[in-house]
């Protein structure tokens, strides 16, 4: 039978712990709140049973993707630590960051690269949280399946966000949130390959 207590709940999900965080960012990022499936990452045993392994199989809405790449793409985080937190995932169920090759390493950059030019065109983000948890020890909900974080922050959004997260529209919101940020993804790219010509040296 599955242990649903909070201390098995705090090892096996996602609580990004990263050196240097300031005080505001504990009250954040609640660890029991953040687990992407409900039994945790026991769970996951292969990659029948990886949600990001599946995600792809099903259409954009349903799955909460916002953009599909060659080798990676990019879904809503169902449990956000803040409206518009996205994930970026390789294709490929491996679980180190050194496991991806040249390419897919190019495009889980460009894409989180993208995320963020969108987020601060459909939502004004002030600043970002960006970062992966590697293995179980390092706090990744899902060891198995590399995945990268982009948080939006703003100004004071400690102080706000266990309101919005403790919603009962928070499922709602997070579709409204991947509708804004696909509908905005073309623009972000753009923007994203104008900034890359006009940065290119030679050019
Ligand atoms: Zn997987």
């Amino acid at each position: 039978m599955a242990d649903h207590s909070a201390n098995h709940d705090a090892a096996v999900t996602d609580n990004f712990a990263l050196p240097g965080v300031p005080d505001a960012f504990d009250r954040l990022w609640t660890p029991h709140r953040m687990a992407y499936v409900a039994k945790g990452q026991s769970q996951v045993t292969d990659e029948a049973s990886c949600p990001f392994c599946a995600a792809p199989q099903r259409d954009d809405e349903t799955s909460l993707i916002v953009a599909r790449g060659t080798t990676c793409y990019v879904v809503m985080n169902l449990y956000p630590y803040n409206p518009g937190h996205m994930l970026v995932c390789p294709y490929r169920h491996l679980p180190d960051y050194p496991d991806l090759t040249i390419d897919e390493t190019a495009e889980f950059a460009q894409l989180t690269q993208i995320g963020m030019e969108v987020l601060r065109d459909v939502s004004r983000a002030a600043g970002f949280n960006l970062g992966m948890n590697q293995g179980k020890a390092g706090g990744a909900g899902i060891a198995a399946h590399l995945h990268q974080h982009i948080v939006p922050r703003w100004g004071g959004d400690g102080n706000f966000l266990p309101i919005i997260a403790e919603t009962k529209n928070v499922t709602a919101t997070i579709g409204e949130m991947r509708t804004m940020i696909a509908d905005g993804w073309a623009t972000g790219t753009e923007r994203f390959l104008t900034k890359q010509q006009d940065n290119t040296p030679g050019c």
